[in-house]
C-alpha cells in the first residue's frame, strides 16, 4: 500500500511508531496478559501507566510542582462549562478574547454563569489577525482572562502569551505540545486530547494548585476540578485506553528531542505550505494575515470554488486525505500536527503546485 497523509483536524493522525506499538501490546500488555482497555484503573500496571504518562507531560512541558495534571473526560466543550463554575463566583465578570469559532463557543458557555467581558474581539479583521495586545480592554476586577490560543477552523494562533494579573486560562487543545510553552504564566491550561495527544475521550488540565476548591456549591461533582485532583484523576472510571495511547505519545515526544526540537520541525512544515500558497500568484489564498498564521492548522481557498471537487478528488487519489475546510469557512484546511511528517507535508505542497500549474 502507498503512503497515504491524513490531514484531518481531529481527531487527528498520531505516530506511526506508536500506533505499532499499540498493536504489538494490544492484546498482552508488559507481560500481564491483559489488554490496557482490560485492566482495572486502579490495579498495579494501569497506576504505573498514568504515572508514567504524568511525569513525561511533566517532562515535556516542565510543569512546576505547584500545578496538577488532571487527565478528564468531556473534551474541550466540558472545559467550558467547568472554567466559570469553578474560577468564578455569581455575579463576577471575567474577561473573554474572541479571535474565532471556538473562542466564540466559550464565550457563549460563560455567558450562562458569569458576567462576560470580550477583552478583544477578531470580528472586524473577520478573524484574520489579533488585536494589539495594548488594545485590550480588561475589566478592573475579572475573575480571569480566558483565550484560545490556535482556533482550529479560522487557522489564527497567537505568537504571543498575553500579559495577565489575573488568571490566565488556555484552550490549547489544538497546539498544545507543539512548542515549549512557559505554564508558570498560565492559570489553568485546557486541551481535547485528539489532535496533538493521542485519542479523543481525553482532555488535559494544568491547573495551579491555588485555584482547587473555589467551585461554586452548586457545581455538579463531577464539574469541580478540585474532586479530580483529590482522586488523583481516578474519581470515576477516567479514559484509560487514551492515558495509555498519551503516554506513549509523549514518550514519543522525548524522543524527537522534545517539545524545542519539534518546534522546529512545525516551523519548518508551516513554511512550506505558506510558501507554496503565496507562490502561486493567487491561485491559492490564505486568509489569516502572516504574523497569526497557524503553524498547526493552515487553512487555504482555492480561487475558483468550481475547482474545489477536482481538488480534493485528485488529492485523494494521491493519497492526500481530510483536506476539506471546515463546513462554517468551505475552502481547504491542511492540519499539520507533531505527528504529520515532514514528507507528508512536501508531498502535499508539491501536489499543490503541480494542480495549479495543470489548472491555473
Ligand atoms: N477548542 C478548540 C481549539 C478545538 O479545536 C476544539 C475541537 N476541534 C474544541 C475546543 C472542542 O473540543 P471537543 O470536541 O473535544 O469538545
Amino acid at each position: 500500500m502507498s503512503p497515504v497523509f491524513n490531514f484531518s483536524a481531529g481527531p487527528a493522525v498520531l505516530p506511526r511508531d506508536v500506533l505499532l506499538t499499540v498493536q504489538d501490546e494490544l492484546v498482552d500488555w508488559h507481560g500481564s496478559g491483559m489488554c490496557v482497555m482490560e485492566m482495572s484503573h486502579r490495579g498495579r500496571e494501569f497506576t504505573q501507566i498514568i504515572h508514567e504518562a504524568e511525569a513525561d507531560l511533566r517532562k515535556l512541558l516542565n510543569i512546576p510542582s505547584n500545578y496538577r495534571v488532571l487527565f478528564m473526560q468531556g473534551g474541550a466543550h466540558f472545559q467550558f462549562s467547568m472554567l466559570p463554575l469553578n474560577l468564578s463566583r455569581e455575579g463576577d465578570t471575567v474577561d473573554y478574547v474572541n479571535t474565532g469559532h471556538w473562542s466564540k463557543i466559550a464565550i457563549k458557555e460563560a455567558r450562562r454563569f458569569a458576567n462576560v467581558l470580550i477583552a478583544a474581539s477578531g470580528e472586524e479583521s473577520h478573524f484574520s489577525s489579533i488585536p494589539a495586545e495594548a488594545s485590550w480592554q480588561r475589566s478592573a476586577n475579572a475573575a480571569y482572562l480566558h483565550y484560545c490560543s490556535n482556533e482550529t477552523i479560522g487557522g489564527v494562533e497567537f505568537p504571543f502569551i498575553p500579559h495577565s494579573e489575573v488568571p490566565l486560562i488556555c484552550d490549547m487543545s489544538s497546539n498544545i505540545l507543539s512548542r515549549p510553552v512557559d505554564v508558570s504564566k498560565f492559570g489553568l491550561i485546557y486541551a481535547g486530547a485528539q489532535k496533538n495527544i493521542g485519542p479523543s475521550g481525553l482532555t488535559l488540565v494544568i491547573v495551579r494548585e491555588d485555584l482547587l476548591g473555589h467551585a461554586r456549591p452548586s457545581t455538579p461533582t463531577m464539574l469541580d476540578y478540585s474532586v479530580h485532583a483529590d482522586a488523583e484523576s481516578l474519581y470515576n472510571t477516567p479514559p484509560t485506553f487514551g492515558i495509555y495511547v498519551a503516554g506513549m505519545v509523549f514518550k514519543w515526544l522525548l524522543e524527537q528531542g522534545g517539545l524545542a526540537a519539534i518546534e522546529q520541525v512545525n516551523i519548518e512544515k508551516a513554511a512550506l505550505l505558506y510558501e507554496a500558497i503565496d507562490a502561486s500568484n493567487g491561485f491559492y489564498t490564505c486568509p489569516v494575515e502572516k504574523p497569526f498564521r497557524s503553524r498547526m492548522n493552515v487553512p487555504f481557498m482555492l480561487h475558483d470554488d468550481a475547482l474545489d471537487d477536482a481538488f480534493l478528488g485528485d488529492a485523494k487519489a494521491a493519497g492526500l486525505l481530510q483536506l476539506k475546510g471546515h463546513r462554517s469557512v468551505g475552502g481547504m484546511r491542511a492540519s499539520i500536527y507533531n505527528a504529520m511528517t515532514l514528507d507528508g507535508v512536501q508531498t502535499l505542497a508539491s501536489f499543490m503546485r503541480e494542480f495549479a500549474r495543470t489548472h491555473g
